[in-house]
């Protein structure tokens, strides 16, 4: 058999088990001849599909509907199994951790969040981050009495560069050859897959947070109905991740659609990824701090790149709520930055022609991002490729800061599906 093909029908298979289950999710009680009429899969399909689901105690038949067929062959309803199964998603944010349980449904049932300078200090960081990741998990197991029993899988969303294969973070400064290598973090290698695996005992599942994000998007969020999207995630850090023709695109490398490391002035300054006038040099939420700074004519001891985290989200969501109240400074400095981002938002339509681009700043939290969106909007509409700029929506993520839960939901249910669809 043609290997290619024997792949493309495994994602076919895996797709069709992800769209009927997202169904059951969206719809409470729903028979397998409504699921048939939703999905334009055969109800043969279905009724396999339904019995692999209901094997997995993934969703449960509950009761009968007597408003539909004929006499003596009535429906029986679906719904997902609430009950059975929790999926523990992680968040490690530049800038803000999220832990959370979740249910089959995408509810989130409980969820702790902190702002931590986990990735902050390079020296002997990977072992304490991974004791704090694995003691950050343990506790909230051991608040809400859950054993690893209760969960189907553990997903963790991180900044990359990392291999999603081996959950290894990668870091700059343990290449081999003892120089700093050109990756764009300042840690050694963190073995969070194996480090979490070994003390739960259930399946981990690391990704990177533009990834994982967009399949948060195209499950739970903004990106329904659509193949094709791209997620672009503004805030501390510009990146970017692609649903293409419905299945995340990984590329060779799990690092795909780097888009806050396109050069945007060729004599600009060395970024920390080794290339020149990247995007991000100019992109970066930290630019509103000091754009503002400057055009108030204030100096602050501490240069925006250095203030700690909790501090710096801080300072923008005032800049934020400032233009919001029509503060003259702070709406012209977010102008500014909505077409510098718009710079981004262009290049990822032009080459990956997306049905939807959607933007997160999950890093800020629930922030009203719409005075850059206009911009980003405008920016797309206007120098985008023509055919391209017609074709492509830009809009808000709906998900706001639980954008990388919902997308870790997404993460531990595909991969039970690519088993059962062996
Ligand atoms: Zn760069």
């Amino acid at each position: 058999m043609d290997e290619r093909l024997g792949s493309n029908h495994k994602l076919v298979k895996i797709h069709n088990r992800a769209l009927v289950l997202k169904i059951i999710q969206q719809n409470e009680n729903i028979s397998r001849k409504r699921i048939a009429l939703l999905t334009g899969l055969t109800q043969a399909t279905i009724t396999m599909i339904a019995n692999a689901l209901l094997e997995l105690g993934l969703i449960l038949e509950t009761g009968k509907d007597m408003s539909s067929g004929t006499q003596g062959r009535k429906q029986v309803f679906l719904s997902i199994n609430k009950e059975k199964h929790r999926i523990i998603a992680m968040n490690l944010g530049r800038s803000l951790v999220q832990t959370a349980i979740c249910d089959l449904a995408g509810n989130i049932l409980h969820k702790s969040e902190q702002y931590l300078e986990l990735f902050k200090d390079s020296e002997f960081a990977s072992v304490m981050i991974e004791e704090r990741v694995v003691g950050i998990i343990r506790d909230l197991m051991r608040d809400f009495d859950m054993d690893s029993q209760d969960l189907l899988g553990i997903s963790i969303a991180a900044p990359g560069p990392l291999n999603s294969g081996n959950g290894i973070l990668r870091s700059r400064v343990t290449d081999g050859s003892g120089q700093p290598s050109a990756a764009p973090f300042d840690w050694r290698d963190i073995h969070l897959k194996e480090a979490v695996r070994r003390e739960f005992s259930v399946n981990v599942f690391v990704e990177n947070d533009a990834n994982i994000s967009a399949l948060g998007e195209s499950w739970f969020g903004g990106g329904g109905g659509v193949s094709n999207l791209a997620i672009y995630m503004i805030g501390f850090g510009t990146g970017a991740g692609a649903i293409i023709d419905g299945m995340l695109y990984r590329g060779a490398e799990d690092v795909v659609a780097e888009i806050g490391h396109v050069t945007v002035n060729f004599n600009g300054p060395e970024c920390r990824c080794g290339n020149i006038g990247c995007l991000e040099l100019y992109s970066d939420f930290h630019n509103i701090i000091d754009d503002y700074d400057r055009r108030r004519g204030q100096t602050w001891k501490i240069p925006a790149r250095q203030l700690p985290n909790s501090e710096a989200v801080l300072r923008i969501k005032g800049i934020f709520e400032e233009a919001a109240a029509g503060g003259a400074e702070a709406v012209e400095v977010l102008t500014a930055h909505g077409r510098v981002l718009g710079l981004g938002a262009v290049t990822l339509a032009n080459i990956l022609c997306p049905e939807r681009i959607i933007i997160s700043a999950n890093d800020l939290g629930d922030i009203d991002l719409s005075i850059l969106i206009i911009q980003i909007q405008e920016a797309v509409r206007r120098r985008a490729f023509p055919s391209i700029a017609d074709k492509v929506g830009v809009v808000a993520s709906t998900l706001g800061r639980d954008i990388t839960l919902y997308g870790g939901i997404v993460l531990v249910l595909q991969d039970l599906f690519l088993n059962i669809a062996e």
